[in-house]
């Protein structure tokens, strides 16, 4: 499915654009394709049906890149925060902060299943700053937490806000990764609500909003306060760490494949527990987590 608005296309991508896949955006009269991961056929459809001269990335995930290989000829830009995982697998697995007990099971995912291999960014996209494109101007606006480099990009003549992955989804925020932020995702999130748009594209599930959707920000952000009020009631005994990533407070209950659901819960927890030490509520005392 494919939705045109002036000069952007709308993508929408495979399975509801729900991982590994996302809705990608094309902007038409200049070439340039942001995000190449809404599934092979409709990116090789796009390829026969229009001249794409350029790939842009909103950041690093694979669920982004999946189907870069089709566009392996032309040049492909990132922020600069977030280039370092194309220079190599080792570096993309440090990003994510797998440990080494899981090394290896992560490497041949990223090898065999998304066909990962390192290239190099042409240019790198500059946030904060305004770029008159043939047919439309667009503002690259930071929006690190999610990642260290994110970028939204806001079409300004047909008033487009592209929100990347702050998806607005009922699952809420991902900040799982070694250099993600509650604190940033959350200004990200309030910069972005800021934003006067007319419509509000998303990179995953529902995608495409045609009406201000007010209520959805605030329950989206509203996920990461009731993460944290589950683990702080989990406290009320002092835990070991193994305990809070089993009661499974991101995904509800144990999911497979566990190596996937394993590492996002205990790295969310991470951050959680990070947070909350900062903020003196808890405090660790050897293996413990303890409330003050
Ligand atoms: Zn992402």
């Amino acid at each position: 499915m494919q939705k045109e608005i002036g000069p952007i296309i709308f993508i929408q991508g495979e399975n509801h654009g729900k991982y590994p896949f996302c809705h990608s955006i094309f902007i038409k009269d200049s070439g340039i394709l942001i995000d190449p991961a809404s599934g092979r056929e409709n990116l090789q459809q796009l390829k026969d049906d229009y001249h794409v001269q350029e790939v842009w990335l909103t950041h690093w995930h694979e669920d982004h890149f999946l189907n870069i290989d089709i566009f392996d000829d032309l040049p492909f830009c990132i922020s600069e925060p977030d280039a370092p995982p194309f220079n190599d697998i080792e570096t993309l697995i440090d990003f994510y902060g797998i440990d080494d007990d899981h090394r290896d099971g992560w490497r041949s995912f990223f090898i065999e299943e998304v066909g990962y291999h390192p290239r190099r960014p042409s240019k790198f996209l500059e946030g904060d700053k305004t770029l008159s494109l043939d047919s439309v101007t667009v503002e690259i606006i930071k929006t690190p937490g999610h990642t260290p480099g994110h970028l939204s990009f806001f079409f300004k003549e047909p008033g487009i806000l592209l929100l990347g992955d702050y998806d607005l989804t009922k699952f809420g925020p991902w900040y799982g990764d070694l250099d993600s932020s509650i604190d940033k995702t959350i200004e990200s999130v309030k910069q972005l609500q800021k934003i006067p748009a007319e419509i509000w594209l998303t990179s995953h599930e529902t995608g495409f909003f045609e009406e201000a959707p007010d209520k959805l920000w605030d329950d989206y952000l509203n996920v990461i306060d009731t993460r944290e009020q589950k683990l702080l009631d989990l406290l009320k005994s002092p835990r070991k760490f193994n305990e809070i990533a089993n009661a499974c407070i991101i995904y509800g209950k144990a999911r497979e494949p566990r190596i996937f659901y394993e590492f996002g819960e205990r790295s969310h927890m991470r951050k959680h527990l990070e947070k909350l030490i900062n903020q003196g509520v808890v405090v660790r005392d050897s293996e413990y987590y303890v409330l003050l």
